[in-house]
Parts: structure tokens; C-alpha cells; sequence
């Protein structure tokens, strides 16, 4: 397998930062099959060599955060009977670190879709106390205009009768034709509720027909990545998340 530095396999599996690692090290408290190691810097292979903190069992596995830009018509879950998932748009390698889909877009929603097999980061994502705000571009059927800027900003009480948290909806750009008014928008929103997007704009007599979500938290989709494809993320981005 790959080699690796003791203090950095620590470091991924939460030990503490470098020099606390280093510290610790120095106290004889990491053994490398069932030697105390002396020097953090150490290079060892995480999937043969034995490391163990205070006697126990140091167990890794490889992290991978991903950002894919998803296409319509496949489903963010990581299996389906019927139905194409987005973990079956990665490649082979990347599916056997076995990641999943932190939140859903719906079936026909694109963009930004972050993957990764870290629960932890996915948990603290997802939490409905910590309103990570999102954002999304649409097309709306209809004339959007400044009142329904007020009414998205106070909240609006959607089909099942919930009260949205305030949210920021900006009008780009409006288009006429023999339909009538389309709007393109961006929204943000602070919470994740199922079809939130859509149902918001029926809550104002008004018809979602494309949606794009651009950003989650301080992570941004990727402009160079095309529908269907995706790269990992930066160390800076994985940093931004934390
Ligand atoms: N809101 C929606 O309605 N759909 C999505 O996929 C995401 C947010």
C-alpha cells in the first residue's frame, strides 16, 4: 500500500493537529506494531503496519470528498433499483471508497453535489440547527418581482403549512415570449426542506422549471465542471468546510 507519515494518519483520524501529535508521540503513547514510535514523521502503511494510540487499534480509511456538477435525470442516492444514481456516474475507483450524497437534489435539479465518505463533515452539513445556507439559480414561469421578494424574505407558508426562515431571492434577468414572463433568480436558503425550492414558488402562484443549486456553505460549484462530471475537492475547500 501507500506509504504515509504516522502524524498525518493521526491527524485524519482526529488525534489532534501535528504538533499535539508530535507531543504525544514524544510520550511514547503511539506504538507501531507494538513498538513505541519515536519520531512522528515516521512513514508507515496504514493498511499492513499496526498503529495504536494508548494501546489501541488506530483504524484508518481513506477519506474523498467530491464535487460533481449532477445532470438531470439520475437520483442522488447511492443505489436504486430502477432509477440511475449519481454514485453510478463515478468512477470505479472513486466508488470503492464508497461515498454518498451529502443532501438530495431532486431527479430533474443540477448542480452542485457534494460526495464523500466522511460522515461526520456530512452530519454537521446536513444539520437543521447550523442553516448552511444554499443557493440555486431558476428559471421561474411567471413575473417575479418585488413582492415576492418581501414575502420569501419574512418566509412563506408552504402546501403543508410550514413557515420558511427568511431567505434572499434575487431577480437576474426576465424574459417574455408567447408563454408569457419567465424570471431567472437566485435564491438562498438556509434550510433544506423536501422540494424547498419548488414548493416556495407555488406558495406564490409561480412554476420552478429549471433549478441549479451554485453553492452549499462556503463551497461553490466548480464552473468549469460540465453536467455529469466532477473532480475532488481542494484541500482549501475541505478546510472551508470544516
Ligand atoms: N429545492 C427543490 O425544490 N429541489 C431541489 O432539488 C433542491 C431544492
Amino acid at each position: 500500500g501507500k506509504k504515509m507519515r504516522l502524524d498525518k494518519l493521526l491527524a485524519h483520524t482526529g488525534y489532534g493537529t501535528r504538533s499535539e501529535i508530535k507531543k504525544l508521540v514524544k510520550q511514547g503513547k503511539v506504538t507501531v506494531a507494538g513498538k513505541a514510535a519515536k519520531d512522528s514523521g515516521l512513514l508507515i502503511d496504514p493498511e499492513v503496519d499496526e498503529v495504536a494510540f494508548d494501546g489501541e487499534r488506530v483504524m484508518y480509511r481513506e477519506v474523498i470528498y467530491l464535487m460533481m456538477n449532477k445532470p438531470p435525470g439520475v437520483i442522488s442516492a447511492t443505489e436504486d433499483r430502477r432509477e440511475r444514481t449519481v454514485i453510478d456516474l463515478l468512477e470505479a475507483a472513486d466508488q470503492l471508497m464508497e461515498p454518498f450524497p451529502v443532501g438530495r437534489l431532486d431527479k430533474d435539479t443540477v448542480g452542485l453535489l457534494l460526495l464523500t465518505n466522511d460522515g461526520q463533515l456530512a452530519h454537521e452539513l446536513l444539520s437543521p440547527r447550523k442553516h448552511v445556507p444554499k443557493t440555486y439559480e431558476a428559471i421561474v414561469q411567471g413575473d417575479v418581482g418585488e413582492e415576492d421578494q418581501a414575502s420569501f424574505k419574512v418566509g412563506v407558508t408552504l402546501d403543508d403549512g410550514y413557515l420558511t426562515m427568511p431567505s434572499d431571492l434575487k431577480i437576474l434577468k426576465k424574459d417574455s415570449n408567447e408563454g408569457g414572463v419567465t424570471s431567472v433568480i437566485s435564491l438562498t436558503i438556509m434550510e433544506g426542506k423536501f422540494h424547498q425550492v419548488k414548493r416556495m414558488f407555488e406558495a406564490v402562484g409561480k412554476k420552478v422549471v429549471y433549478l441549479k443549486r451554485v453553492s452549499m456553505g462556503p463551497l461553490e460549484l466548480d464552473a468549469d465542471l460540465e453536467e455529469g462530471t466532477y473532480r475532488e475537492l481542494t484541500d482549501e475547500e475541505v478546510a472551508m468546510l470544516r
